[in-house]
């Protein structure tokens, strides 16, 4: 281990594969700005890292849910150059406005609500805020309604006039643009078209207009507009068993989740393993001690299904996730305590990826990288 630290699990991160990743996206949707998607700690991966590798390779926004996440990407030690926007679309009330507003970063509204507080932010900022609206398209989750989308707009424009924000974009977000051919996916760029060209219609005129997260980036050319927003294809997994897997676009999957067996015992035939005695050893064998567990962002649901790479085989865990450790059975095998057990990564040594995970789990991929816990070292190469 590096400096002779403990090492109990790591997580990887490559970040020449996050560069790649991005270059790829870019040439798929080459007539458009690329936004990194980085929040919730870059879906893991480490956000401020992630951030710069993807403005290496030529993305030149960020976006964020909260506004402080993407406060701590503009602090200058998070090594983001000035030019690249950040953008936050979680608006919540009470939230940091006026420091969003003083720091230039692009804020999201979906409604009157949030309006009022981002002007009084500007206000006392003493600056316009940089707003961006967002249309409900059909996602039916944030955004705003058609029905209400005038008011917005003209609410918008009207503090616009009186210099206290700038409509910076126009945007929305799919709502199954993973299932290619979904009749929900024309129905919502048809409708985005709509919305789009009436607030232009009233005299907004944006920087920017997007709505393709990463499946609508690598499969729907139609969508890209002004800018694409990747946000799992950039950490190299795919949305969706549907839309194919990283290879098939070119990508590479980032994160590579491993640690080192804590302990290696013979036990009998007949043995019960771990809580509730769900696993019962089929006959003498010998048990892996993975020093992982739930609190670890390893789901419990894989309880009996996650499988790890140890010594070129496939095992699998055996029983119960608990806390802060799992078994594995490993036949017999005994490759001593601080053996590599490898859970997932690209599969270039044959380990499992992130979307086994997903499927022994009965989950996406999506969640599995992005709740690998805050006691497992980001380990950045
Ligand atoms: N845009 C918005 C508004 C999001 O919430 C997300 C993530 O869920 C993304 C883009 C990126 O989506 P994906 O990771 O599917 O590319």
């Amino acid at each position: 281990a590096p400096g002779g630290a403990e090492l109990r699990a790591r997580a990887e991160i490559d970040l020449a594969a996050v560069r790649a990743n991005v270059r790829a996206l870019r040439e798929r949707a080459p007539g458009a700005a690329l936004m990194a998607v980085v929040k919730a700690d870059g879906y893991g991966h480490g956000a401020a890292a992630c951030a710069r590798a993807a403005v290496e390779a030529g993305a030149t926004w960020l976006g964020t849910a909260t506004p402080q996440e993407a406060l701590a990407l503009r602090a200058p030690g998070a090594g983001v150059p000035d030019h690249v926007r950040i953008m936050c679309w979680l608006w919540t009330p009470g939230g940091p406005w006026r420091e969003a507003v003083e720091a230039g970063l692009d804020v999201s509204l979906s409604g009157t609500w949030a309006l009022d507080e981002v002007t009084r932010a500007a206000r006392l900022a003493g600056r316009p805020a940089r707003v961006q609206l967002k249309a409900d398209t059909g996602l039916g989750r944030g955004g705003c309604q058609p029905a209400d989308w005038a008011e917005l707009v003209a609410g918008a424009l009207r503090a616009e006039a009186e210099g206290l924000l700038r409509v910076t974009g126009l945007w929305s977000h799919f709502a199954c643009a993973d299932e290619p051919g979904h009749p929900s996916i024309t129905a919502q760029l048809t409708r985005f078209r709509e919305m789009v060209a009436y607030a232009e219609r009233q005299g907004a005129d944006p920087e920017v207009r997007h709505i393709a997260n990463s499946p609508a980036t690598l499969t729907l050319p139609e969508s890209h507009f002004d800018l694409v927003r990747p946000g799992i294809a950039m950490y190299g997994v795919s949305p969706s068993p549907e839309i194919g897997t990283p290879a098939d676009f070119g990508l590479r999957p980032v994160m590579t989740l491993s640690a080192s067996l804590a302990l290696v015992k013979r036990v009998p035939g007949g043995h019960g393993v771990s809580y509730g005695h769900h696993y019962v050893t089929p006959g003498p064998t010998t048990l892996g001690l993975v020093p992982l567990g739930y609190a670890d962002g390893i789901p419990r649901h894989a309880s009996s299904s996650g499988p790890v790479l140890v010594e070129g085989k496939w095992r699998t865990v055996a029983g119960r996730v608990a806390m802060d450790q799992f078994v594995l059975d490993l036949g017999g095998d005994d490759p001593g305590p601080g053996a590599e057990a490898v859970l997932f990564g690209p599969g270039d040594r044959g380990e499992p990826t992130a979307e086994d995970w997903a499927q022994a789990a009965g989950t996406i991929a999506y969640e599995i990288v992005t709740r690998i816990g805050t006691r497992v070292p980001r380990v950045h190469v």
